[in-house]
């Protein structure tokens, strides 16, 4: 069981992209709790203003400290009224953080019970928030985003399908792209013939030795030629 707790300006957009599919069927069957919480709901300003202009100058807004301080305070006050009391890791997401990787993705889900993953949007947040509370930034890639919603469902999606239950057999991620260290051989379904194209003859064959032994070709020659980062180095 993993529970995140995410903090956004946008709670819907969170939802609806979470609420669908394997992971909205993990979110009924309890593999995983998903709790957004809206930090507009803990600003202290009487316009509900969460942003406001950054100190030196500069374009565009910055989220203020106080309201993602007192709903990261609500989201743990409401953890140990629930008994709650699992591994905790607080995640920024961040364009400045580390890239993402399938491998730190399972040290995630083997090694905590709870992310909070903090959304920014416009220019970001105030520095003194991420030094307070998080434990680690982390970014979705070398790209920068509008906000930070799209990039934590991409992480508690990621995370998520590891965590026991969510998938319905564990095989289905051992041999797939990345997990394995390579790419993933392609796979075909029904129709046999597509636009004249045939399913390979030893997927038929129904030599299992042989099919594996394809597949494993297969992985190497497509991770060779897309790929060779992911290969071992001869050093
Ligand atoms: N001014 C910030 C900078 O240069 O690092 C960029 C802020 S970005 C426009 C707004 C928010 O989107 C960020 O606070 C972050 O939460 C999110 N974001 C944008 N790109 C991201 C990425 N590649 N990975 C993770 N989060 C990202």
């Amino acid at each position: 069981m993993m529970r995140f707790d995410i903090m956004t300006l946008f709670p819907q957009l969170v939802e609806t992209v979470l609420g669908e599919s394997i992971i909205g069927r993990a979110q009924k069957s309890g593999a995983i709790t998903v709790r957004t919480h809206n930090i507009r709901d803990y600003t202290e300003d009487k316009h509900r203003r969460v942003d406001d202009t950054p100190y030196g100058g500069g374009k565009g807004m910055l989220m203020m400290a106080p309201p993602i301080y007192n709903c990261y305070r609500a989201i743990l006050d409401e953890q140990s009224a629930e008994g709650f009391d699992g591994r905790r890791r607080v995640i920024y997401l961040s364009p400045t953080g580390k890239v993402l990787t399938q491998a730190h993705a399972a040290e995630l889900a083997r090694d905590y019970d709870n992310l909070i993953l903090l959304c920014g949007h416009y220019e970001g947040v105030d520095r003194r928030i991420v030094d307070e509370i998080v434990d680690e930034e982390i970014s979705i890639g070398d790209f920068v985003l509008t906000g930070g919603e799209i990039p934590a469902c991409i992480l508690t999606d990621c995370v998520a399908r590891l965590v026991d239950g969510v998938l319905s057999d564990a095989e289905c991620y051992e041999k797939e792209s990345i997990s394995s260290g390579l790419l993933e051989y392609p796979q075909y379904t029904r129709p046999y013939e597509f636009h004249g194209v045939k399913v390979p003859d030893v997927l038929i064959s129904g030599h299992h030795a042989n099919i594996d032994r394809w597949r494993d070709e297969q992985a190497m020659e497509l991770t060779k030629k897309l790929r060779p980062d992911l290969l071992p180095t001869d050093e």
